[in-house]
């Protein structure tokens, strides 16, 4: 007796072999038992999933001979005629090679007649979507209103070329995909039955392999079962080696294991794994396609809610995917998967194909953690909150064109952890030096006695005048400001700043003298800088807010510095200007991030 290919074995016979696609069974099935079956149907689905394959078991259904409710019975002469294939009634036909409108025509005539043994004529198209135009036209007469006795079945995989009078005039049944789990059931049973046996991972990257197609599982089995070894006691046994071998797939673990190595910078352990596969003669170009569809993976694992439904893969594999998607921000996930499409690509081009996947893994290993620029701007707060440094960060700040042409700034090191100490200093030679000893920071309590004793008070003694927590939403009281009252909670001002708008308060540390005139508050700097940054509109806007709520009354502010008042320094000179682009506060922030120091600053033309 001749072989016969798994997938013709295990072809189902009736509704209840069907792999997958439960909710289309039992609809057909209803529709059977009420009988109220469509005299046109259209099947879609990606290819082995079952589309003819149902259509064949509700021809056999429709015209059983069974007086069961259970059909289609299998044992009747009708049914036995349909899975020999030599049905009379049954016609079927390849859309592929019989597209033309004659074939339609010829169709059409031998429909007209009745059904020699069964009930009902049955015309299956396969692939309709290759019929042409003239053909489709032809057919839509006779779908408008079929015979009594016809019923039409189409199965297509283009479901998108098939015309809309078409379509409209079907019951449409979309196949899905059949699911990880249900494929790996269905081949376990088929290896048992054919007593054959096949190790755990063999089975998943067969499966995989598949996605989701029954069909060409099916015939992957067939290659597996034929390539495997026998083992002492006769039996076939599938190994691992042998899937790699015979299909040039890698298991999952591989993908695990290089992921972290990129993702920790180990370009020699990358390197390392990627010799071990290549030896095992993976098709490299398929092995780097897999790779990008496994950090696409990753992605959906660090952002879906329920990465167990996009991603069809074996439960322990998801964890491990779970575990190192936590372990990396989803910016970089989104770097690797950029660096992994671009090796993808030229993968495909090159002529040393192992060559170009090292070199990806050379740029793969540079990623390193990519954080987000808000990220970035927290820590960065909490390392000025931490440090309590003179670093004022300004948020919305941009140095202009003319500022960066002018500026050479030389970065090293890496972005610090959360609090670390790196607070830069400003010297009068302008020359930031990075992670020296902190800065002196002007506290309030160390400031020098102005006109008046300064004293922090303690925040229960506040009681001459009816302050209620500020911004708590009371009702406003206005309350006569005194000098005293603002030297005094000059501190608590600085702290109800900070928890609004930490670099603010940063800015405002340095001032050493604020001074109450009339309703005026006057803001003196030491740098003209500063005093710029704060006297910028909104900045301006949101200080007096906090100001207002804070001192419970109607204040207006003025911010200058004392070059202003002193009329020096208008920032014209080059030192001014290098003075005050030294201080820009981004460029403080890019380099308190960065690790690094200003080595030089050239003021005028670039080219100067
Ligand atoms: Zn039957």
């Amino acid at each position: 007796m001749s072989y016969l290919v798994l997938a013709r074995k295990w072809r189902p016979q009736t509704f209840n072999d069907v792999v997958g696609q439960q909710p289309i069974v039992r609809t057909l099935l209803n529709a059977i038992r009420r009988k109220r079956v469509a005299h046109a149907m259209l099947f879609s689905g990606v290819r082995g999933v079952g589309k003819t394959t149902l259509a064949r078991i509700m021809a056999k259904a429709l015209n059983c001979q069974s007086e069961d409710a259970d059909v289609p019975c299998n044992v009747c002469k009708s049914c036995q005629e349909i899975t020999a294939g030599n049905a009379v009634d049954l016609k079927e036909i390849d859309g592929a090679s019989n597209r033309g409108i004659q074939e339609i025509r010829e169709l059409k005539e031998n429909i007209r007649f009745f059904p020699t043994s069964g009930r009902f004529k049955i015309v299956i198209i396969d692939e309709v979507h290759m019929l042409t135009n003239e053909a489709f036209n032809a057919l839509l007469k006779t779908l408008e209103e079929p015979p009594e006795h016809v019923y039409f079945m189409f199965a297509t995989t283009e479901i998108h070329k098939v015309p809309i009078t078409i379509l409209s005039r079907c019951q449409r049944y979309e196949l899905k995909r059949v699911g990880f789990d249900t494929l790996s059931e269905f081949f376990a049973r088929i290896a048992t039955s054919e007593q054959v046996g096949i190790s755990p991972t063999a089975l998943e990257m067969i499966v995989r392999e598949a996605d989701g197609s029954v069909r060409d599982g099916l015939s992957l089995l067939d290659q597996m079962f034929s390539f495997a070894a026998e083992d002492a006691s006769g039996a076939v046994q599938v190994k691992d080696e042998d899937v790699v071998q015979v299909l040039g797939l890698v298991d999952r673990q591989v993908f695990v294991t290089l992921a972290r190595a990129a993702m920790n910078g180990d370009l020699a352990r990358c390197l390392e794994i990627l010799e071990e596969t290549y030896l095992l003669g993976v098709d490299l170009k398929r092995f780097s396609d897999d790779l990008l569809g496994f950090f696409r993976g990753l992605m959906v694992c660090k952002t879906s809610r329920e990465p167990g439904q996009l991603l069809d893969v074996a439960a322990h594999d998801l964890d491990a995917m779970m575990e190192l998607a936590a372990s990396a921000s989803k910016e970089s996930l989104y770097q690797f998967f950029q660096v992994f499409m671009q090796g993808a690509e030229e993968l495909r081009h090159a002529s040393q194909p192992r060559l170009a996947l090292e070199m990806t893994f050379v740029r793969a290993s540079q990623v390193g953690q990519v954080m987000p620029a808000a990220e970035l701007a927290q820590r960065l707060d909490k390392l000025i909150a931490a440090s309590g440094g003179v670093v004022p960060v300004l948020q919305g700040q941009t140095i202009t064109q003319k500022k960066t042409e002018n500026l050479e700034l030389a970065f090293r090191g890496s972005v610090p952890a959360d609090g670390a100490n790196g607070v830069v200093t400003r010297e009068p030679e302008q020359v930031l030096t990075p992670a020296g000893p902190p800065a002196v920071v002007p506290q309030y309590d160390e400031l020098p006695p102005g006109p008046e004793k300064i004293e922090k008070p303690p925040a229960d003694q506040r009681v001459d005048e009816p302050v209620s927590s500020p911004g708590s939403g009371g009702r406003k009281v206005v309350v006569e400001l005194h000098q005293r009252h603002v030297i005094r909670d000059w501190a608590s001002f600085i702290d109800y700043v900070k928890e609004r708008k930490a670099w603010m308060a940063q800015t405002l540390r340095l001032c050493d003298n604020p001074k109450l005139e009339g309703d005026k508050l006057l803001f003196r700097f030491d740098n003209p800088a500063d005093c710029t940054l704060l006297s910028q509109h909104d900045n301006l806007k949101a200080l007096t807010t906090f100001a207002q709520d804070f001192f419970q009354t109607e204040l207006c502010l003025e911010i200058c510095s004392i070059a202003c008042e002193t009329g020096e320094g208008d920032g014209t000179s080059p030192r001014e200007e290098r003075r005050a682009l030294a201080a820009e506060p981004l460029v403080q922030m890019v380099t308190e991030i960065f690790d690094g120091k200003v080595v030089g600053i050239r003021t005028g033309p670039k080219f100067r």
